[in-house]
């Protein structure tokens, strides 16, 4: 309700918010700064053959920074982002980023996209720009959307095509813990289902199984997230997931030390 008073509002209503509110009133401000101060950094996360333990590609997840706050977590920022138009000057940068990144890798890198990009009427043509202006093939890239994207049918279908037509792989992102129209999903012609980690991390049997039967009806490729250890990486394999990411294969890190992007 604050935001709909535009910037002047919070000054006003400052002191009447409550702590929750001001805190993130003031994160929002702090981002737009921090966009126009490039004050974000990419860090990537190996995507792992399970059983040759080859790096397949990476994900790029977003870092901020603050110079009084530290790091800010990107479950905090991301989503007070997403409550306001900052996400689509952020999501740009990602582009950005990950393009001037990707001069340096062979690999494929997925790029988190916020349901609420799919909003913006410029998304694709903004998309084929940043493209165009780093010489780069758009199949080197991997967009991970969420299930919640499936609650606007028709326009996910006309992007998710677009966006396919264009050569850029689709992954549906924390697989299992949203609300997903299995027609729909499987109409879209997804690429990769990403089993959410939380699913790992219980030993999810029957829904880890329910997920790679639904992969392999659908013609798409397993991930799993969240693998913390070689056991989780065992049990995966043993039920015929063979790919993964997780902090016991890689923890996301800067650009410099994932030294295998450069091969
Ligand atoms: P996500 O896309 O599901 O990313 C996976 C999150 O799990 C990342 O958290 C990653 O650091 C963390 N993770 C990876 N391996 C493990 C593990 O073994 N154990 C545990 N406990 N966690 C693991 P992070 O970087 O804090 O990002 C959180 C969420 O913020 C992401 O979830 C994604 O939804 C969003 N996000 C991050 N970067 C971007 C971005 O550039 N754009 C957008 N729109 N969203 C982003
Ligand atoms: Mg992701
Ligand atoms: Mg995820
Ligand atoms: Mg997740």
């Amino acid at each position: 309700a604050a935001k709909e008073h535009g910037r002047c509002g919070y000054r006003l209503y400052d002191t009447f918010l409550d702590e929750k509110t001001s805190r993130t009133a003031y994160i929002e401000r702090e981002l737009r700064k921090a966009l126009t101060e490039e004050d974000f950094e990419l860090h990537y996360q190996p995507k792992v053959n399970l059983v040759t333990m080859e790096v397949v590609g990476y994900e790029a997840l977003i870092r901020w920074r603050h110079e009084t706050e530290g790091w800010i977590s990107p479950g905090e920022f991301i989503t007070i982002a997403e409550e306001t138009d900052v996400i689509f000057g952020l999501g740009e940068w990602v582009l950005h980023q990950a393009c001037r990144d990707m001069k340096q890798s062979q690999k494929q890198v997925a790029i988190n996209i916020s349901p609420r990009q799919f909003e913006d009427p410029m998304f694709l043509s903004k998309i084929k720009g940043i493209f165009r202006q780093y010489e780069i093939e758009p199949s080197f890239f991997e967009f991970e959307i969420t299930e919640s994207v499936m609650k606007d049918k028709e326009r996910t279908q006309s992007i998710v095509q677009d966006l396919k037509n264009m050569g850029i792989h689709i992954s549906i992102d924390d697989f299992g813990t949203g609300y997903s129209n299995l027609a729909l999903l499987s109409d879209l012609n997804i690429d990769v289902l990403k089993i959410d980690r939380s699913f790992i991390q219980q030993s999810n049997e029957e829904l880890v199984e329910t997920v790679i039967r639904m992969g392999e009806s659908m013609g798409c490729s397993i991930i799993a997230e969240g693998i913390e250890t070689r056991e989780q990486a065992m049990w995966l394999i043993k039920r015929g997931c063979s790919v993964g990411q997780g902090y016991w294969l890689g923890k996301p890190s800067p650009i410099a030390k994932n030294q295998t992007m450069n091969c």
